[in-house]
C-alpha cells in the first residue's frame, strides 16, 4: 500500500528521498520556502534531476509553501538544515495533527528535541543517511552514486517499531534507499554525528574532496583523536554506539577513499555558497555533551572554531569582492 508523504525541505536530500519515494508509487508533496528555488521549479514545470552530473531530465513534482499546503499526509519527512528547522516547524505547525508521523535523517543533533515539541514520541522516527546529494542551484538536483547506491539506518524514538515504521521501511526499500532498522535510537544517530564530525569538518575547513582527506598520511591520527574524544564522551553519557572505534575508523576510511573519493560533504557545499554550516550541531554538539559530563572535548571545540574561522574568512573575502565591485562601478559612472 502506498503512503502519503509531505517532504519538509525540497533541498538536496528532500528531493532525493521525495522523488525516489514518488517513483516507487507514493503520493509525495514538497514544502519549501526558498523563493528562487520555488520560482525556478514553477517556471520549469518541475525539477531537473541528474545522476553523477549526467542524464539531466525534468521530473514533475507537487510543490507548496507552508502557507499554501492543504494536505493531511501520513508522514512528514524533514530534510532541512539544523538551523532552519525551528522556522519550518513554526510555519508548518498548523498542518500537524496527532495521527501523523515525523521522520528525518538530518545530520547533527538538536532536531529531535525540536520535533518533540510538535509530535508525540511514538510518532517520531529518526535515522541517518549515508547517501550523497548535491543541489547545484535553484531547480536542479544531482543524485551522487548509481541507483541503489548508499544506505541508511532508521529507528523509532521509542525503539518500538510499529506498523507505520514497517510501512515506511518497505517504501524506502522499494525506493532503493537500502534501509536498516536499528534498535538503539540515540546510538544510531550519535554514531553518524561522530562520523560527520571527522569527514564533514576536516574537508570543509580545507576545502578538499573526501578522497584527498583519506589519502593524507595523517588522516588516521586526526580522525582517531576526534573519534576517541567522542566515544569517551558517549561512554560517560551512557550512549551505546552502533559500531566500535575501530569499526568507525574503518567505515570512515572506506567512505572517503573507496565509496566517495570525489565528493565534497554537504557542509562544504554550504560554506562555498556562503551559507552557515551545521558544525555547531555536529562537533559543537559533541563538545557540549562532553561539558555536561565534565569532559573537555578540546579537539572538537578547536575544530568547531576552525570551521567558524573558515566561514568568517569567506565572509570577509565576499565583502572585499563586493566593495571592489562597487568601487569599479563608481569609477565607470564617474
Ligand atoms: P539543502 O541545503 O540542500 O536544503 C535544505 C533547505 O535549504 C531546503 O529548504 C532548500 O530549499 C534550502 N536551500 C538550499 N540552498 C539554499 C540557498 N543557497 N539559500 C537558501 N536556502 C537554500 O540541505 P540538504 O543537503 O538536503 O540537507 C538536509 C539535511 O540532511 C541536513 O541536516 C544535512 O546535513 C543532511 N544530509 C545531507 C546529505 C547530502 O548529501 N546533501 C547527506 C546526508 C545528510
Amino acid at each position: 500500500m502506498f503512503m502519503k508523504f509531505a517532504m519538509i525541505g525540497a533541498g538536496a536530500m528532500g528531493l532525493r528521498y521525495g522523488i525516489l519515494l514518488q517513483e516507487a508509487g507514493n503520493d509525495v508533496t514538497f514544502i519549501d520556502t526558498w523563493q528562487p528555488h520555488i520560482d525556478k521549479i514553477r517556471e520549469q514545470g518541475g525539477v531537473y534531476v541528474m545522476r553523477d552530473h549526467k542524464d539531466r531530465h525534468l521530473t514533475k513534482i507537487k510543490l507548496e509553501t507552508p502557507e499554501s499546503y492543504q494536505g493531511d499526509p501520513d508522514m512528514f519527512i524533514f530534510f532541512v538544515k539544523q538551523m532552519q528547522l525551528d522556522d519550518y516547524l513554526k510555519r508548518c505547525a498548523h498542518l500537524f495533527n496527532d495521527r501523523q508521523y515525523a521522520f528525518t535523517c538530518m545530520n547533527g543533533m538538536g532536531h529531535i528535541e525540536k520535533l518533540q515539541k510538535y509530535f508525540a514520541d511514538d510518532k517520531i522516527i529518526g535515522g541517518t543517511a549515508l547517501i550523497a546529494t548535491v543541489l547545484p542551484g535553484p531547480g536542479e538536483v544531482d543524485f551522487m552514486g548509481k541507483r541503489g547506491a548508499g544506505k541508511m539506518n532508521m529507528c523509532p524514538l521509542n525503539e518500538k517499531p510499529d506498523e507505520m515504521t514497517h510501512k515506511l521501511f518497505n517504501e524506502l526499500k522499494k525506493a532503493q534507499m537500502n534501509p536498516t532498522l536499528t534498535h538503539d535510537f540515540t546510538g544510531t544517530l550519535m554514531t553518524k554525528v561522530i562520523f560527520n564530525s571527522v569527514i564533514n569538518t576536516l574537508c570543509t575547513m580545507f576545502e578538499i574532496p573526501m578522497g584527498e582527506l583519506g589519502n593524507f598520511k595523517g588522516f588516521y591520527s586526526m580522525g582517531r583523536q576526534l573519534i576517541d574524544e567522542a566515544y569517551d564522551i558517549c561512554a560517560r553519557a551512557g550512549i551505546h554506539l552502533v559500531s566500535t572505534r575501530d569499526e568507525e575508523m574503518t567505515a570512515l576510511d572506506r567512505n572517503v577513499r573507496i565509496d566517495m573519493p570525489l565528493h565534497y560533504p554537504s557542509m562544504y557545499q554550504d560554506m562555498i555558497k556562503d551559507r552557515p554550516t551545521e558544525v555547531d550541531y555536529i562537533n559543537g554538539y559533541i563538545a557540549e555533551l562532553g561539558r555536561k559530563y565534565h569532559y573537555e572535548a578540546a579537539t572538537h571545540l578547536f575544530v568547531t572554531q576552525a570551521v567558524h574561522l573558515a566561514e568568517y574568512h569567506r565572509q570577509n573575502e565576499a565583502k572585499k569582492r563586493a566593495a571592489a565591485k562597487q568601487a569599479e562601478l563608481q569609477k565607470q559612472t564617474a
